[in-house]
């Protein structure tokens, strides 16, 4: 596979076109770097890229430190699950969360935040599909979260979502802005490798995109 810088380039090209066949701006790329080591992140920092994802809250303790340190503008997003008891960590790593999907959640951000002085931007999580043993809040209980959520004083800025794995996405894409519409929130993360043109399409402001920068990941 290229380089990831390259498969960057190749994708921010993509997306500008796919975009424009649809009157609308091309979304922000998140590049997910879940499992990617530091030396294969280096390059897209050294070519002025900023935003990146990480799923898991200990990974990116243990990876980003140094990495932000040389690079203080990175703006990380965790886009993995959030426990409360990891939330403290949470506050601290990440500009933006976007995985607030409970009202408990919702509670402990607002309270490290103020302890911490620093409030990390916030997407909810919406499980499209309903599914089971999925994260995110379910569609019909979105409102409620976002109202109890802005009423604890938090930003949220915006909805994500992960589409089931083995149903077409577009729905699902048409679900989560037709619920960032009765909400007020414009902005949307959503889209992965193999979709990203789609949600596109369907007016995703931020695509996450992994394994089509870095290749696949060891199973
Ligand atoms: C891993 C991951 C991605 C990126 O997936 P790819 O298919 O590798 O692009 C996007 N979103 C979330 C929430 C992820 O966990």
């Amino acid at each position: 596979m290229a380089d990831p810088v390259a498969n960057l380039k190749d994708a921010e090209a993509r997306l500008k076109a796919a975009a424009a066949d649809h009157g609308r701006a091309p979304p922000d790329v998140l590049v997910v770097t879940k499992t990617v080591a530091p030396e294969r992140i280096l390059p897209l920092l050294e070519a002025g890229h900023r935003r990146f994802g990480e799923n898991r809250v200990q990974e990116a303790v243990a990876k980003w430190p140094p990495l932000k340190a040389r690079f203080p503008d990175v703006e990380l997003h965790l886009i993995g699950p959030l426990q409360t008891n990891k939330a403290r960590d949470a506050v601290a790593m990440f500009e933006v969360i976007q995985t607030l999907d409970r009202d408990k959640l919702a509670r402990v951000l607002a309270e490290e935040s103020a302890l911490q002085r620093r409030s990390p931007r916030l997407y909810l999580q919406v499980n499209t599909g309903d599914e089971p043993q999925k994260a995110g809040a379910a569609p019909q209980s979105a409102d409620v979260l976002l109202a109890n959520s802005l009423r604890l004083g938090l930003a949220i800025e915006g909805l994500m979502c992960i589409p089931p794995a083995d149903e077409p996405p577009a729905p699902h894409f048409a679900l989560l802005a037709k619920i960032g519409r009765r909400n007020g929130l414009s902005r949307l993360s959503m889209g992965m490798s193999g979709d990203y043109l789609i949600a596109a399409s369907l007016g995703a402001t931020l695509v996450r995109i992994g394994s089509g920068i870095f290749g696949d990941r060891p199973a």
